[in-house]
């Protein structure tokens, strides 16, 4: 049996990056950047006000105050996206909205609620007229010209995971496209002469098919594009036939026919077809595992991962080694999902040397983590890992870990 980390390694090792492609921002999030953006423009474009309020010169409000206010004419009004056509001297202040262009002249704003704007309003004689009731420092409540984004500025770098706020400072600098290495296509093949598909009856001796619905779930939740392939059977001829053409994608996961009942034929297939590394990994669950490459017709070599069938199994061993995979080929050079300290509630035992994924629920209580376990736990019970938000990891040398533990677990969610 090889390690978790050894097996990931190997996988790792045979996938490449994938190529960019230029698209529309909203699609990009999730999606890594292909290049480095610089700003063509100013953000913002204009010295502006910070506030609804009087834009003024300061020299004109010197010691002004609640009592002896300075009282200014008014010479205009400016509204956020109109360019103000008076210029301000001393004495003077153009009524202003927030994000309105700062006239020529003033250098400081003052907020409605320093001056006898309200009074004023009623005194219909001195409505050119304003009082201001603080004296404020040059500069107050505007804001500069470039202040967030300089023009000429690198402003997000090649590499980059692209966020919501990624995705608003595009916007910001007018870029409705951006280059970013593109999302892997992930073929998804089910195995088993058991197997049949959802959204019909199930004939007797058969189970519908819910691998590949719960993996192409985990292909989207990590940023890839799922390609359903539908079931072969465990027949060597049918399923070499369906690996064919299920070479049109980055990467082939299959689930079942990797352990070692006498159909469990994606082994053979591999061995014939391709590269093939079979391993038994250890971990719990999820021991067979088998990783290879298959060489299409024109020569690209298509990195292949197979799964065990038990539900559980194919969802935790995608979580470990299919999850990663998808991350480098998107260019994400961080691919450790986060992990917390937690109580354990329960015990579990691990007698034989591998590293047991328990699903567990973690709530927090008290400023502590707690972990409880989500019920039995065998790979085919797939509520008890619908039920959970983490994995908790116990470690290949530990036989047992018991209430009061503390445990890593690595979160789902
Ligand atoms: P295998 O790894 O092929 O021996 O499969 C192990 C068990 O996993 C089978 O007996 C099935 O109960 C289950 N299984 C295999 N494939 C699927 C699937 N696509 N959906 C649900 N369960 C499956
Ligand atoms: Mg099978």
């Amino acid at each position: 049996m090889i390690s978790v980390e050894e097996a990931l390694s190997k996988i790792l090792s045979a996938v490449q990056v994938l190529d960019s492609e230029t698209k529309p921002i909203l699609d990009c999030l999730g999606q890594v950047l292909a290049q480095d953006v610089y700003s063509p423009i100013d953000v913002p474009p204009h010295d502006n006000s910070a506030m609804d309020g009087y834009a003024l010169r300061a020299e004109s409000i010197k010691q002004a105050s609640l009592k002896d206010p300075k009282i200014l004419r008014i010479i205009g009004e400016v509204a956020a996206g109109h360019v103000p056509n008076v210029g301000v001297k001393s004495g003077q202040a153009v009524r202003i909205m927030t994000g309105g262009f700062l006239p020529e002249g003033a250098d400081t704003v003052v907020p409605f609620e320093d001056t006898d704007e309200v009074e004023q309003k009623q005194n219909a004689t001195k409505e050119n007229e304003i009082g201001i009731r603080t004296s404020l420092a040059e500069g107050c409540n505007i804001r500069r010209k470039g202040e967030d984004i300089a023009r000429g500025k690198l402003v997000l770098e090649k590499g980059n995971l692209i966020d919501p706020a990624d995705i608003g400072v595009l916007a910001s600098l007018g870029k409705s496209s951006i280059s970013v290495i593109r999302r892997p296509v992930v073929g998804i093949l089910a195995t088993g002469d058991e197997v049949v598909e959802i959204g019909q009856p199930v004939p007797d001796g058969k189970i519908y098919n819910s691998n590949s619905y719960s993996l192409a779930a985990q292909v989207i939740r990590y940023g890839g594009t799922p390609k359903l392939l539908g079931v072969a059977p465990d027949d060597v001829d049918q399923l070499t036939a369906s690996i064919r053409s299920a070479l049109i994608c980055d990467m082939l996961v299959t689930s079942g026919g990797v352990s070692l009942g006498d159909y469990d034929v994606v082994k053979q297939v591999l061995a014939a077809e391709g590269h093939v590394n079979f391993w038994t990994v250890r971990m719990k669950p999820g021991k067979p595992l088998a990783f290879g490459t298959f060489k299409r017709s024109d020569g690209k070599l298509i990195p292949h991962l197979g799964l065990p069938g038990n539900p559980v199994s194919s969802m935790i061993t995608f979580e470990v080694f299919a999850r990663p995979a998808i991350f480098k080929m998107m260019g994400r050079n961080n691919s450790a999902k986060p992990t917390i300290t937690a109580v354990m509630e329960d015990s579990v035992q691990n007698q034989d040397g591998r590293r047991v994924f328990a699903r567990v629920v973690v709530s927090r209580k008290d400023g502590s983590y707690f972990a409880h376990v989500t019920g039995p736990q065998g790979s085919g019970i797939l509520t008890s890992m619908a039920k959970a938000n983490g994995l908790a990891i116990i470690p290949e040398n530990v036989e047992e870990v018991r209430p009061g533990d503390s445990v890593e677990v690595m979160m789902l969610e």
